[in-house]
C-alpha cells in the first residue's frame, strides 16, 4: 500500500468529469481503494475521491462520521455512487477538503438522502442518510463530477482559512 499524493484546487483533475468503473473485483480496483484508504488515514479526512489523487474514476472512499473517533476505522468505499434527495430540505454546515488545505467555508446541502453505489466486488450498497454523513456523501459526489465546495458556498463571505473561520464565525455564532 502507498499514500498517494493529493491533488490541490488549481490541478486541472479536480474539474474534470470522472468516467465509471465497468470492471470489479480486479486486483487493480483493490490497489486503488487500499492506496486512496491509507492516503485519506495519513491526511486524517473523513472522505476522498479518486480524482483527488489523481485517478479520474468514479470511487469515492469516507468514514461513517456517526461511528465515534476512538472506535476502530471503519472505511466505506462506493463505486459509481448516485445520491437522490428525499426532500428539498437543505442545511449550511462548515466543510473542508483535502484539496483545499487550511481552508473552511459553509455549504448548502440537502439534509437528507439516499444513496446508492457498488463495493469492491459489484455489490450494490444501499443507505439513507442525514446529518454529517449525507454531506460528506454529496461532498464526494461532486468531487467525480469535476465540482469542489467553493462553488456552493451558502454565502460567498463565509470561506477562509480555519482559524480565521474558528474566531471570526464559530466562535461569534455560538455566542448568540
Ligand atoms: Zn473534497
Amino acid at each position: 500500500m502507498s499514500i498517494l499524493k493529493v491533488a490541490k484546487i488549481g490541478h486541472p483533475i479536480l474539474l474534470k468529469k470522472c468516467s465509471e468503473i465497468k470492471e470489479f473485483s480486479t486486483n487493480s480496483l483493490k490497489k486503488i481503494i487500499y492506496d486512496m484508504s491509507e492516503t485519506m488515514i495519513d491526511y486524517k479526512g473523513i472522505g476522498l475521491a479518486a480524482p483527488q489523487v489523481h485517478i479520474s474514476k468514479r470511487i469515492i472512499i469516507f468514514r461513517n462520521p456517526d461511528v465515534p473517533e476512538s472506535n476502530k476505522i471503519q472505511i466505506t468505499p462506493l463505486i459509481n455512487p448516485t445520491f437522490e434527495p428525499l426532500s428539498d430540505d437543505k442545511e449550511d454546515g462548515w466543510e473542508g477538503c483535502l484539496s483545499i488545505p487550511g481552508m473552511q467555508g459553509l455549504v448548502r446541502r440537502y439534509k437528507k438522502i439516499s444513496y446508492l453505489g457498488f463495493d469492491l466486488d459489484g455489490n450494490k450498497i444501499e443507505n439513507t442518510v442525514d446529518g454529517l454523513h449525507a454531506r460528506v456523501i454529496q461532498h464526494e459526489i461532486d468531487h467525480l463530477n469535476g465540482k469542489l465546495y467553493i462553488e456552493r458556498l451558502a454565502d460567498k463571505k463565509a470561506f477562509g482559512f480555519e482559524n480565521e473561520i474558528l474566531e471570526f464565525w464559530k466562535n461569534e455564532k455560538q455566542s448568540k
